[in-house]
């Protein structure tokens, strides 16, 4: 890199040297480079430099150059106005090495960067001696990535469930990573824009009813109309059933028992045939006392 701008450098001075340097006043020569901004990667874009001869027109200088950066450009042109053409600069020694007269003009140039990166360059128009610096300047040369085709895919809504989060329509581009929230990708949205939180369950506490002799009753319990679901504490962290959260009514209760307990009703009667005997004995020893009295008359 160094290298070529030293040799763009150099192309500079030749072809300033083809042309008579035009005589000025006693101001200082002057070297400057116009340049757009920020080029971009795979795109070639034109730059010039120009000088001034000033007071110093016509002495025999040599263009030097010291570049920071990286290496991300892939080529620098000249165009040689003598054909109109461009040439690539290639090499580290271009032109003459005694040097040229310096002078008023400006030179075309042209690059191309591979990728995107940063060159900062010093450019100094020195005496051939290289004691004296006439003039100088620096120039950052930036590019950035070329803007880039979308391969887009859609991704339809997804609505939301209680629990689970769902999504809007959009657009994603798998190349570079993006999310578009149109179809027309001039709306760029972060992946966490996509995404419709779910809405937690919107449960209703029922309270506990007694059941009654005809009517079942039930625990209490939350419902969520939402998702329809049935929880059994106010965390809704205990999902049940509706059939969990009833309670049969008493009077089916008793014939469940009746039916499924046998064992009830029989102890039952059992229960009922001593309790006649025990009457039956007092009536009988009732009769048997009346009895001795009316004896002992
Ligand atoms: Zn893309
Ligand atoms: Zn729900």
């Amino acid at each position: 890199m160094k290298k070529k701008l030293l040799a763009v450098l150099t192309t500079v001075m030749m072809a300033f040297s083809l042309f008579p340097s035009v005589v000025s006043a006693a101001t200082a020569p002057t070297v400057k480079v116009d340049k757009p901004d920020v080029f971009t990667v795979g795109q070639t874009e034109e730059f010039s430099i120009s000088t001034t001869g000033g007071s110093k027109a016509g002495t025999m200088v040599k263009g030097f150059s010291t570049v920071t950066g990286d290496t991300s450009i892939a080529k620098i042109e000249y165009y040689e106005t003598a054909d109109g053409k461009w040439y690539e600069l290639t090499g580290d020694s271009f032109g003459p090495q005694s040097g040229f007269p310096l002078g008023d003009f400006t030179s075309k140039f042209r690059v191309t960067f591979k990728e995107a990166g940063s060159v900062n360059a010093k450019i100094e128009i020195k005496t051939t001696d290289g004691k004296d610096v006439l003039a100088e300047t620096t120039a950052e040369f930036k590019a950035v990535p070329a803007p880039h085709a979308h391969t887009p895919v859609e991704v339809k809504a997804q609505e939301p469930t209680c629990t689970e989060d769902g999504n809007i329509a959009y657009w994603y581009c798998a190349d570079c990573g993006e999310y578009f929230s149109d179809e027309a990708l001039t709306k760029e949205i972060s992946k966490e824009d996509t995404v419709v939180k779910a809405a937690g369950h919107h449960a209703v506490k029922v309270e506990a009813t007694d059941p009654t002799e005809t009517d079942s009753g039930n625990i209490a319990y939350w419902y969520c109309a939402d998702c329809g679901k049935y929880f059994s504490d106010a965390a809704l962290t205990k999902e049940i059933s509706r059939d969990d959260t009833m309670i049969p009514a008493l009077g089916q209760s008793k014939e469940n028992e009746s039916t499924d307990n046998p064992k009830i009703g029989d102890s039952g009667m059992t229960l009922w045939i001593s309790l006649a005997a025990i009457s039956a004995l007092g009536l009988v020893g009732t009769i048997i006392l009346n009895k001795k009295r009316r004896t002992g008359k």
